[in-house]
């Protein structure tokens, strides 16, 4: 058998081993929505997942086998696709969990985690919608943990687009940024998707006539029932025509080197925090 962060395929005796060396598990969290007609609908999911597997290698190498990482399976679906950050739930192409699921969700997988033995978690989240949700479900799984007499787990919450620098920003958005939460089917997850998975992408279905208004102009509300207009006819909210394998490698380069240093902080060691 291969050597893997992976949960999936890893045997469980060498799960067991890791986790009695005090691992930390990585939990992804994704999504199933539509990227536009230039990308495969697993996106979040994927990324995350990979994301977290080359951050638990990072990690592993970083501490010199000090703090191992492992990745659990990803959750694959994902709260409600905001209008405002991810084309909106009423688009064809994206299967939404309710607030509850997805709650309920991470805490039932954090939880069997911790009765396996996992003290350190980092949920990675990898579609905008998500966050409070999982933060809900890693604080019922937590509170399930004290209530049972198991008091030294500690959660990290993170999403993996945080870690990209200012300057990492302003080298890949020349034109400027418009934020996060228009980058849905942008360039960073267009360019991330061409490194991790190519067969996933299609540049040449990126059809102008089809990819208009981007970046999206939405009201700074929102609004139910959704109207249906304000999503761009791609679906994507900013335009991934400037992405490229090498922007991949530069943000998961960034990404990876920054959470590392967080995770560090956060799990090597009582409060020993980075300066720099
Ligand atoms: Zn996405």
């Amino acid at each position: 058998m291969k050597n893997s962060v992976f949960m999936e395929e890893m045997d469980a005796f060498t799960y067991r081993e890791k986790l009695a060396k005090d691992a930390v598990v990585f939990i992804p969290v994704g999504a199933l929505e539509q990227h536009g007609s230039h990308m495969a609908m697993c996106v979040d999911a994927a990324l995350t997942k990979a994301m977290a597997g080359a951050t638990a290698e990072a990690l592993t190498a970083d501490t010199d086998g000090a703090l191992e990482g492992i990745v659990c399976s990803a959750i694959n679906f994902g709260y409600r696709s905001q209008q405002r950050s991810g084309g909106g739930f009423h688009l064809s192409g994206t299967t939404s969990l309710s607030g509850t699921t997805i709650i309920s969700l991470a805490r039932d997988i954090c939880y069997s985690l911790i009765e396996d033995g996992a003290r350190k978690i980092v949920f990675m989240n990898g579609h905008y919608e998500n966050y409070q949700f999982i933060f809900e479900g890693a604080e019922l799984a937590l509170e399930k943990a004290s209530a049972e007499g198991i008091k030294n787990v500690k959660i990290q919450l993170l999403s993996y687009w945080d870690f990209v620098d200012d300057a990492t920003i302003q080298e890949l958005y020349p034109d400027g940024f418009t934020g996060w939460d228009l980058e849905h089917a942008g360039v960073m997850e267009t360019s991330l998707m061409l490194l991790f998975y190519p067969d996933l992408v299609d540049m040449d279905r990126i059809d102008p006539a089809l990819y208009t208004g981007l970046p999206a102009e939405l009201p700074n509300y929102d609004v139910l029932p959704i109207v249906a207009d304000y999503t761009p006819p791609s679906g994507c909210l900013s335009h991934p025509g400037a992405s490229t394998r090498e922007k991949g490698i530069i943000l998961r380069d960034v990404a990876v080197a920054n959470m590392v240093i967080a995770i560090e902080d956060e799990f090597s060691g009582a409060g020993d925090f980075h300066e720099d």
